[in-house]
């Protein structure tokens, strides 16, 4: 397989030059900067949050007594605190937003399927710079992409903030763009690629099978396009080996994902056959990575190899909307150790899980979106995909997981041989027994964005 990029370094690169002491000494800097700044320019949120648990910014000089914090904020918080700057301030970047609202220059929305959307990637100008040159780093230095190549770039356009976080980037690096709205469905786009000739495919993992299908339908072998890479975000699936081998194969091109919710720690995956977690070559943006805490408790979690918790951003550099003590509902799995594939020093992570959507079922934790993911993956055409976890009560502590699954057209005959197939899935992958309640295609609800995981029958 064609090699891509040069391994994985950090980005800005005078990290590389640090030991990891004086890269710690250097973060915890910026560290007591932000906080002062976070501190005086928002008198209605961050003030309020310190004096709730009676700290100063002055206390926190380093990482460690960051993490003696409490949560200053969550997704609903998030949305309450932009709710209220809507109706006070007419704008929607929150009670937290630091600059003048006038300085925001881009913002990118989230899709709001549990109320009112948020703006999380609002960005000022200097935001706005740093950002695309660490994007721009990524598929130059990191990826080996350059002036030639040419980007399909294929998601929900102005939707989702993916759009406003990548395209900065990709003019940086010199990469010509061949953005299109996959809602405009598949043909056009297939066209796109057909006249344009892109060297990269840049979409999601459901998005690229969904492709393969269809170019095996059409008779089309995309190894015919050369691709250099296959970039995607917003969705697991690399971390399963016969998918990624699969996929590598089919496209005959290395699959690298890319990873930065709501503009947090700018991460991807190195060129190795195994995976080995998004690498955190953004070190000095925010911390991320470093700051755990548990799921369901939300108590600090020692941060060490392997540990696994939910993690806390706290914006290093961001001054449009910076997070403080964020807890950001994402559930990794941290690696301390450096990268057996490339050598990375820095933090890397897989990711787990939502914590809103983990439930506890004998006192195994499960996250729903992960599990129902496996089944999808590892089951195939024999679902139609859409499918559910269902919840009888509010309590996230159950004792029988109970699923609600599609089948796909003509599989009716063959539910009981899938049941046991699904059971054993579940089984060996998440080391639960569910319950399955099957129903025909076509009738479970269908959402135009992101849909949910959870059905609750209470
Ligand atoms: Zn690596």
């Amino acid at each position: 397989m064609r090699k891509v990029g040069k391994g994985i370094r950090f980005y800005p690169e005078t990290l590389n030059w640090m030991t990891d002491e004086e890269r710690k000494e250097h973060k915890e800097k910026l560290l007591r900067e932000n906080i002062r700044y976070m501190y005086d320019n928002s008198p209605e949120y961050y003030q309020l949050r310190f004096k709730e648990c009676g700290a100063e910014p002055e206390d926190i000089k380093t990482i460690e007594d960051l993490r003696e914090l409490p949560i200053f904020m969550d997704k609903d918080r998030e949305r309450i605190s932009m709710e209220t700057s809507l109706e006070k301030y007419n704008h929607p970047f929150g009670l937290h937003v630091c600059c003048h609202p006038d300085e925001v220059v881009l913002t990118g929305g989230t899709s709001g399927t549990t109320g009112h959307p948020t703006y999380p990637y609002s960005v000022t100008m200097a935001d706005h710079e740093w950002i695309d040159d660490a994007i721009g780093f990524m598929y130059s230095e990191l990826w080996g992409l350059g002036p030639g190549d040419r980007s399909w770039f294929i998601f929900p356009l102005g939707v989702y903030a993916t759009t406003v976080a990548m395209m900065g980037g990709l003019t940086k690096a010199g990469i010509l763009q061949l953005p299109i709205d996959i809602r405009l469905g598949t043909q056009p786009s297939m066209d796109l690629a057909k006249w344009t000739k892109p060297t990269f495919m840049w979409t999601g993992p459901t998005i690229v099978q969904h492709y393969l299908k269809v170019w095996e339908r059409e008779g089309v072998d995309p190894r015919d396009f050369n691709f250099k890479l296959l970039a995607t975000t917003g969705e697991k699936g690399i971390d399963e080996p016969e998918l990624k081998k699969y996929i590598e194969e089919a496209l005959n091109c290395r699959w690298l994902d890319f990873w930065s919710p709501s503009q947090t720690n700018p991460c991807t995956t190195c060129d190795s056959d195994e995976y080995y977690g998004l690498h955190n070559f953004t070190d000095d943006w925010d911390i991320a990575f470093e700051d755990l805490v548990d799921p369901e408790t939300k108590e600090p979690v020692e941060v060490k190899n392997g540990a696994v918790g939910e993690i806390v951003v706290t914006a290093l550099r961001k001054k449009a909307a910076p997070y403080l003590k964020y807890a950001t509902g994402d559930v990794v799995q941290v690696f301390t150790e450096e990268c057996p594939g490339c050598g990375f020093k820095g933090y890397r992570g897989k990711v787990v899980g939502r914590s809103d959507d983990m439930l506890t079922v004998k006192g195994v934790n499960v996250f729903a979106g992960t599990l129902l993911e496996t089944i999808r993956t590892e089951m195939g055409p024999k679902l139609t995909g859409h499918m559910r976890v269902i919840k009888e009560s509010p309590s996230p502590r159950i004792t029988q997981l109970k699923l609600w699954i599609e089948w796909a057209p003509g599989m009716k005959d063959n539910l009981d041989e899938m049941t046991q197939e699904i059971k054993a899935l579940c089984k060996a992958n998440h080391r639960v027994n569910p319950e399955i309640e099957w129903t025909e295609p076509e009738t479970i609800k269908r959402y135009d964005r992101k849909t949910p995981v959870i059905e609750k029958r209470y």
